[in-house]
């Protein structure tokens, strides 16, 4: 029967489970970054010697453990990218912006269990000759930033944080600090940007990877909230231990929130691969299906800016193999196990974990309208075809949505999403333009019957 696995989620919502450290310490907690900063060298079968350090992204690596923030990069490969020879001091971020529209997990561990998140910061600093970290929290989360700052005080306060942490001689120091409420501070550039205290333009990539050069053109490591938290469980469990969980390249456990027209739409956390979209939507232990006598029309599986699916549809799954070739496989939407690999591979993707149920009373025009709107007023205006298209998209959108659109409208749309893709500083590019293109492309019976007409010739 799926179900979920609470891992990350274990103490959170549990009774009488409170944020504070008593709470946390009594419930085991900060014993996993005891261990971490006990860690003795060894020596390696190949008679290299590897510092406790050295050992924790080993096993980082070893976990397969992919970032939970969106991208689903490998986090043991970027932090294998830190220049350590480059002299500079190295930062950690904790990325808490959380602001991909149908995403709501981070602010549950903020709120909920604020010392996890911060003892797996202490050990992914360790890890990576961190001294100096900060979390950057999304603008509008008040209560997160003070209830942060509350937990790192405690910290500080019994010796887990600071000056010779738990008597290792280790340093380190974190810093809360609130962003504006601004979507794209959730890119790791942009967020570096407005660290520094400017506007929050994404930078060109490359030169400007953070590994390389981030804040203050120092090496820096830009972690999710959802991923930090298991860095804390790899050490604790071993990196073996973890990729054992979930499924071959898609491991361990992701928190996924369900949000839109199911009955029971909230926050689980699976092992990745394990459940499929159906179960999420349907099971008695997710979402408990829709409401009586509806039936699905869509699904947005990682977060607004996913492409969407359409209810029904036969799913085509391109798979690159080793050898280069390609494997193509035809599923039921239902049928795709939820992980980073399969959801990428039928054309979407996961993303930030964030799921959108649309039933058939959804309006597809008005969904979408939302959506763009939303978009071109995040924008962060740096370059043309974003800062444009996304405001025309917006204005068409709105447009049909009051009954005013025009013949070739859908067309239109479709022109200026593919225009816009691929020809900007950073993927909001994609972001504003893939809700188009599969909205417009899979319900075009819909964007049609709203005045919008077939296209004309030369539209
Ligand atoms: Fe800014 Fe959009 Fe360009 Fe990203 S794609 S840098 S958000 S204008």
């Amino acid at each position: 029967m799926p179900q979920e696995y609470r891992m990350i989620l274990k103490h959170v919502d549990q009774a009488g489970y409170t944020p504070d450290l008593e709470c946390y310490v009594r419930h085991g907690g900060y014993q996993t970054l005891r261990k971490a900063v006990a860690l003795k060298p060894v020596t390696t079968a190949e008679g290299k010697t590897e510092s406790g350090p050295e050992q924790i992204r080993k096993e980082v690596m070893l976990s397969g453990l992919r970032g939970r923030g969106g991208a689903g990069f490998s986090c043991g490969l970027k932090w294998s990218f830190v220049d350590r020879k480059s002299g500079k001091p190295i930062y950690l971020i904790c990325n808490a912006d959380e602001s991909e529209p149908g995403t709501f997990k981070d602010r549950q561990i903020i709120y909920k269990d604020p010392h996890q998140l911060i003892e797996g910061m202490i050990i992914s600093s360790y890890a990576n000759d961190v001294h100096l970290a900060f979390i950057y929290i999304r603008g509008e989360f008040a209560e997160g930033a003070k209830i942060l700052n509350r937990a790192l005080a405690e910290a500080r306060a019994a010796g887990y944080l600071g000056q010779n942490i738990l008597g290792s001689g280790y340093d380190l120091e974190i810093y809360v600090h609130r962003g504006a409420g601004a979507y794209i501070c959730g890119e790791e550039t942009g967020l570096i940007e407005s660290l520094e205290g400017k506007r929050p333009y994404p930078r060109i990539k490359p030169p400007y990877f953070p590994a390389v050069l981030g804040l203050y053109q120092c090496p820096t490591i830009v972690n999710n909230v959802e991923t930090l938290c298991a860095v804390k469980h790899i050490v604790e469990m071993g990196g073996a231990a973890y990729a054992r969980l979930g499924t071959p390249n898609n491991t361990g456990t992701r928190i996924v929130s369900l949000s839109g027209h199911v009955r029971r739409p909230g926050y689980y956390e699976i092992e990745v691969g394990k459940v499929t979209l159906g179960e999420l939507i349907f099971h008695e232990n997710f979402g408990q299906g829709l409401r009586p006598g509806r039936t699905l029309k869509a699904v947005i599986p990682g977060g607004s800016s996913a492409k969407v699916f359409k209810a029904g549809e036969k799913i085509t799954l391109r798979r690159k193999r080793p050898d280069g070739s390609t494997s193509v496989q035809e599923m039921d939407l239902l049928d795709l196990p939820y992980d980073f690999d399969t959801i990428a591979a039928a054309g979407s993707m996961s993303g930030s974990g964030a799921i959108i149920v649309m039933d058939d009373t959804a309006d597809m025009v008005a969904a979408l309208a939302n959506l763009a709107e939303f978009y071109a007023h995040e924008s962060c205006g740096q370059c043309t075809p974003c800062r444009e298209g996304a405001l025309w998209m917006s204005k068409i959108l709105h447009r049909m949505d009051t009954g005013r659109g025009r013949a070739g409208d859908p067309a239109q749309l479709l022109h200026l999403a593919q225009n816009i893709q691929g020809r900007t500083v950073c993927a909001f590019g994609e972001a504003c333009s893939w809700p188009v293109l599969s909205f417009v492309s899979k319900f075009r019976e819909d964007f049609e019957a709203r005045g919008g007409g077939p296209a004309p010739k030369n539209s």
